[in-house]
């Protein structure tokens, strides 16, 4: 088989992501671009083989690393500083060498982000969602133990307006963007979704017990509003 046919719409780079193949009749040899922040395509001439594609994907891999590079370097100099679990951490923009996507020191208060592939700021929602999927068990257990109350069902997503929310049937959700919050804060949004497994609405009832379980929540969702912004930045 000859041409397009014999070929896929895209191979994907393990940094650069999808290559975009295009067959050109008239072209005589492969040839790769690259448009800022991350689009490659490929043209080939007709007839071209995937063995031979991919072989030329492979040689070109220092160039495409180079490209990516580049755009990193401009990117970083954007973003410096980010807010986890309440505090200002350094971020480096540096290639990491293991298979991890970022390395957090929280020692040093440093967050490394991995240099090459997608934009920090798709990397640090990426981080945030991982982080907060690692410390949400152990607060939920915690607070549904000490209130005996025990939803159905969590999950994390990334609620625009809310910070959490409770369904009638016992489900709750929460936004990953609460790990940039102090751990009193995400532990007040908490309590105060758990609440609602008693009182779905925010009647004197419900707020008595958000107090039982958080005393000063009131300074807690004071912080909420006051770093709205911040927390929303990525
Ligand atoms: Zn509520």
């Amino acid at each position: 088989m000859l041409g397009r046919k014999s070929l896929p719409a895209s191979i994907v780079h393990p940094q650069a992501g999808p290559i975009v193949i295009k067959v050109y009749p008239q072209s005589k040899r492969m040839r790769l671009s690259f448009r800022a922040p991350a689009c490659f395509s490929v043209t080939v001439p007709m007839g071209t083989s995937e063995r031979a594609l991919r072989q030329f994907i492979t040689q070109t891999d220092a160039w495409i690393l180079r490209q990516l590079s580049k755009v990193s370097v401009i990117e970083s100099s954007i973003q410096s500083q980010f807010l986890f679990q309440g505090a200002p951490y350094e971020i480096v923009q540096q290639p990491i060498l293991s298979r991890e996507l970022y390395q957090i020191d929280h020692h040093q208060k440093v967050i490394i982000l991995d240099a090459i592939g997608t934009s920090p700021a798709q990397r640090l929602s990426y981080l945030c969602r991982k982080e907060f999927e690692k410390l949400l068990p152990s607060l939920i257990t915690k607070h549904s133990k000490a209130m005996e109350l025990f939803p159905k069902k969590i999950s994390i997503r990334d609620t625009k307006s809310r910070w959490g929310s409770c369904s009638s049937t016992g489900n709750i959700s929460l936004s990953w963007r609460l790990v940039m919050a102090p751990l009193e804060v995400i532990e007040y949004v908490v309590i105060h979704e758990l609440a609602h497994l008693k009182h779905m609405d925010h009647s004197p009832d419900f707020w008595s017990v958000v107090s039982q379980h958080c005393p000063n929540y009131s300074q807690h969702r004071h912080w909420l509003k006051t770093n709205a912004q911040q927390l929303h930045y990525i």
